[in-house]
């Protein structure tokens, strides 16, 4: 990838003419104002009744600090990452003309927030064993691909791609690279966070719903070219993230910026439930996993399912996903928890 590399090229002619948003105190900066008149907000003090930072630039700071990257990189979500891949797809790809490239069994989101958007989707089916079917990826794509998708570790099979592979694909792609990263705190394989300078066509997704345990917050984060994190803020609804958001996710990072004790926890319970599952009856195949969940494939996999419910254990049923007949996805939780779904599965026939 060369330093000319510029993402605003691919993107469509009606966002690079866009003009955005812009609230009065955009224009303003300093200090002194005692008498804020300008949003119509209700002057009573209760804790929310102004306006949220609508760049949240305390909140970038944060992040900047803790994931070592630029703030002019980063795009805040207030829906999670499911509001980065929608806008992702809505700044690079024309409805009805351009698309999509994914792997397959991925993530669904993607394939739904291109449907919405009348995007066709090119799945390319993992390789054995789930590897990254590089050239097939890179084959499928034609003059109108604007992104290709790739989640590593995948969702729901598990495994991550090594930082080699995804390099490779970035210098192969002809558009720009997604790389949802929402698992990469389980994983050995690492980040390309740290290699976002070389590749100008490469977007990271993360999320603090997982490791960082905030799924409730809604806060998902994009890391890319500062030209891409430029254009998602400009398409972004202008307050997409909320105030009480803001505050709570910057005192919970500023508290505790280190995660690893909660991650080898959960890590630990992750080999154990590898370990212990393959005995119990039937068990086919435990996957290989580098996230918080195993794929888990199984003779009758909707006879467990529906013996795992009666016995208060809720897993995700991925029998009638394409490459993933068989399977169910178990999230690993505490250890009682995990204790429960292993008693449940002796009793299984
Ligand atoms: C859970 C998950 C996310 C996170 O979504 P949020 O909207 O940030 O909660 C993103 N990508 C994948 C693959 C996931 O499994």
């Amino acid at each position: 990838m060369t330093d000319r590399f510029d993402p605003t090229a691919l993107m469509r002619s009606n966002i690079r003419a866009l003009v955005p948003y812009s609230t009065a105190r955009d224009e303003f900066s300093g200090e002194g104002i005692t008498a804020w008149l300008d949003a119509n907000e209700n002057p009573f003090d209760n804790g929310v009744n102004r306006y949220p930072d609508p760049h949240q630039k305390e909140l970038k700071k944060v992040i900047s600090e803790l994931f070592g990257t630029p703030t002019d990189t980063i795009f805040i979500g207030g829906a999670g990452s499911d509001e980065a891949i929608d806008l992702l797809i809505r700044i690079f790809c024309v409805p009805g003309k351009d698309n999509i490239v994914t792997i397959s069994p991925t993530y669904g989101v993607y394939e739904v927030s291109a449907a919405i958007n009348d995007v066709e989707v090119r799945a390319v089916p993992l390789g054995e064993r789930f590897t990254l079917p590089v050239e097939s990826l890179v084959a499928a794509a034609d003059s109108n691909t604007k992104l290709t998708w790739v989640c590593s570790p995948n969702n729901p099979t598990g495994n991550a791609f090594s930082v080699e592979e995804l390099a490779e694909l970035a210098e192969k792609v002809a558009g720009m690279l997604v790389i949802d990263e929402a698992y990469v705190d389980f994983s050995e394989k690492g980040s390309m966070l740290p290699f976002m300078e070389n590749y100008p066509n490469v977007v990271i997704l993360r999320t603090l719903s997982k490791a960082r345990g905030m799924a409730s917050l809604r806060l998902g984060m994009a890391f890319s070219h500062p030209s891409v994190a430029q254009a998602m803020a400009m398409v972004k609804y202008p307050y997409n993230v909320n105030g009480p958001t803001q505050r709570d996710v910057i005192r919970r990072l500023r508290e505790t910026p280190d995660i690893s004790a909660n991650v080898e926890t959960l890590l630990n319970e992750r080999k154990r439930l590898e370990r212990e599952l393959p005995s119990k009856p039937g068990v086919k195949t435990v996957y290989p996993s580098d996230a918080n969940f195993l794929l888990v494939e199984f003779d009758d996999p909707n006879g467990v399912y529906d013996m795992l419910l009666k016995g208060g254990a809720l897993v995700r049923n991925r029998n009638s996903v394409p490459g993933c007949k068989g399977c169910l996805r178990i999230t690993v939780g505490t250890p009682q928890q995990n204790e429960l779904l292993l008693s449940l599965m002796n009793n299984w026939k």
